[in-house]
């Protein structure tokens, strides 16, 4: 089997890059994907996201025990199927700061990846439901609506976070982040609008596309320097597929550094103590983890203000009837729509803490659920100094990576975070949630001091499963792929995912990595950059 590309991952990163480069039909094109199709109503359905945390199409890792979280073992959610991430993820639809990627341009020494640069691919990828401006644009594949109908009780979480001095803000990615408001999202007429929704079921039909589901890549084939095909397991067997002009890795935050070890491609002791044969001794492969950790309070309503009660039988059928018949009420929910960017660190150069309103409790895995009807608010510090690792526990390519977010490695990272439950719990307990909010459980009372803060984090911390930076791009020693996302010192290889980021943006990451993904195909495809407006 020989391919021009053969791309190995099909999330978000991988379905843009398998359209872009089959849009010419004369180059042929292989994407390989480990999971399976997303056929399941499950997976269009806003509200399908209740599933999505607790093992559904997902690998199945948690990282190593915490260090500096009391020794926790966090589960850590990984997508495994077609689409990734934006498959399984809550769809919220944030591009971060425009700092973020001004930073990475003048700290990282990414030429080419400040804000006006990568603005045009945001909007390129972008079919918004509302807004045509200088920030957004419609017609993309990428469908980006607002919420279809949230309840009144997060109406009352706007006004009483303007209540605790944080001003409305409709529009996260316009000019200003600072703000709360509704997110927008990635769905479309009421469904999950994925990458593979977006990107691949329009293309579907194209002669010169092949996509293989359940086809997990074992082992780039590396010959002479040069990135020559990808092994993959296929039924009981290995198949390899050669590629004449590139391999492309987006096999995610997680997924890349692991494919590239397990190839013999990264720090040679890390390859040697895992029993890899070292091909190329590239020390910045699986370092540089960046990920958010999310503290949250959770307190019960005074009524069935939010959806919990949804999950007994007979209201999933109302629920499910109302959505198939008149496309409203709570299915069409992400159940989480609504938050916002605020500070911790009153000097920080742009919003350091998001919050997401939660529409219930437990709704994701090991979050606590409430016996009476409760309502989340998750505060997730957004820039943190802590580095971590994705290293091989063995040359097994069926093994779980040793993922290690090293969380509050850094105190800076604990001072933040708890700085920002504080914040969450003043909101919720402000006048306009007070005909909504009864009491609070979660931290509880009596649970005051940042003593008591921390060792009721280390108890229920969780992923906001934002992990990046693990095969970053830049121009130092670290750097694994160079601004044009070629992996260094080996031929015919680029990575495309949120592992490229340097530093994780101040946002969920789904949009972002298409972002990536949008312009590594310009990249790729030899295309003259665009570029935002003067003025922007
Ligand atoms: C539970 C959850 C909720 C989230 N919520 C949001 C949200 O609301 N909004 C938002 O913006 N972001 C959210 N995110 C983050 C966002 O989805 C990710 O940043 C994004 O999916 C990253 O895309 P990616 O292409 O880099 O990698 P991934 O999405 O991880 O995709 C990588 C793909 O490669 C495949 N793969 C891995 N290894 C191999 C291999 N060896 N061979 C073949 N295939 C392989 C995987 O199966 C996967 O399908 C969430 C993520 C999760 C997991």
């Amino acid at each position: 089997m020989s391919y021009d590309y053969v791309i190995v991952g099909g999330g978000p990163a991988g379905c843009v890059l398998a359209n872009r480069l089959s849009a010419d039909p004369s180059v042929k094109v292989l994407l390989l994907e480990a999971g399976g199709g997303d056929s399941n109503p499950l997976f269009k359905m806003p509200a399908g996201f209740a599933k999505m945390t607790k093992g559904v199409a997902s690998w199945g890792w948690s990282t190593v025990p915490q260090k500096h979280l009391d020794g926790r073992v966090i589960w850590y959610t990984q997508a495994k199927i077609i689409g990734g991430g934006s498959t399984i993820n809550a769809q919220l639809y944030t591009r971060g700061n425009r700092k973020d990627y001004d930073a990475w341009e003048s700290e990282a020494g990414c030429a080419g990846w400040s804000y006006r640069d990568v603005l045009p691919y945001f909007i390129r990828a972008e079919d918004n439901q509302r807004l045509v401006n200088a920030y957004h644009g419609y017609g993309g594949p990428l469908g980006v609506s607002y919420p279809v109908n949230p309840p009144p009780i997060s109406f009352a979480f706007l006004r009483a976070a303007q209540e605790a001095g944080i001003p409305f803000n409709d529009d996260f990615n316009g000019r200003t982040q600072d703000g709360i408001g509704h997110y927008q999202l990635t769905t479309k007429d009421a469904k999950r609008a994925s990458a593979a929704s977006g990107y691949l079921a329009p293309i579907r039909a194209r002669k010169n596309l092949t996509i293989r589901l359940n086809a997990p890549a074992l082992k780039i084939v590396v010959d002479n320097g040069r990135a020559a095909g990808v092994s993959f397991a296929s039924g009981g067997g290995v198949e390899t597929a050669r590629a004449e002009r590139e391999v492309i890795v987006s096999c995610g935050a997680i997924g890349s550094p692991r494919l590239l070890q397990l190839s013999g491609i990264g720090p040679a002791d890390a390859l040697q103590g895992a029993g890899v044969p070292v091909v190329h001794d590239l020390s910045g492969v699986g370092s540089n983890l960046q990920d958010h950790l999310d503290l949250y309070a959770i307190s019960e309503c005074t009524g069935e203000h939010t959806y919990d009660r949804v999950a007994q039988p007979h209201r999933t059928l109302w629920a499910g009837l109302q959505y198939v018949l008149f496309k409203t009420g709570p299915v069409t929910s992400t159940l989480f729509e609504t938050g916002g960017f605020w500070y911790a660190d009153s000097h920080a150069r742009s919003p350091d803490i998001q919050f997401h309103l939660g529409l219930g409790s437990g709704i994701e895995a090991g979050v606590a659920s409430m016996k009476n009807p409760g309502v989340t608010l998750n505060s997730a510090f957004l820039r943190p100094r802590s580095r971590g690792t994705v290293r091989l526990a063995s040359a097994d390519p069926a093994a779980a990576p040793l993922i290690d977010p090293n969380y509050w490695a850094d105190p800076y990272d604990r001072d933040c975070a708890i700085k920002g439950l504080r914040l969450a719990r003043d909101i919720l307990r402000r006048p306009a949630l007070k005909p909504f909010v009864l009491a609070e459980r979660l931290p509880g009372d009596g649970l005051e001091s940042d003593d008591d803060l921390i060792r009721y984090a280390y108890r229920t911390c969780k992923t906001d499963h934002h992990p990046a930076g693990t095969c970053a791009m830049g121009v130092g020693s670290e750097a694994v792929v160079t601004p044009d996302l070629k992996l260094r010192g080996i031929e015919g290889l680029r990575v495309v995912d949120a592992s490229v980021m340097p530093f994780v943006p101040s946002c969920n990451t789904n949009a972002p990595t298409i972002m990536v993904a949008e312009k590594a195909s310009d990249i790729i495809l030899g295309r003259t950059p665009l570029r935002a407006a003067e003025g922007v």
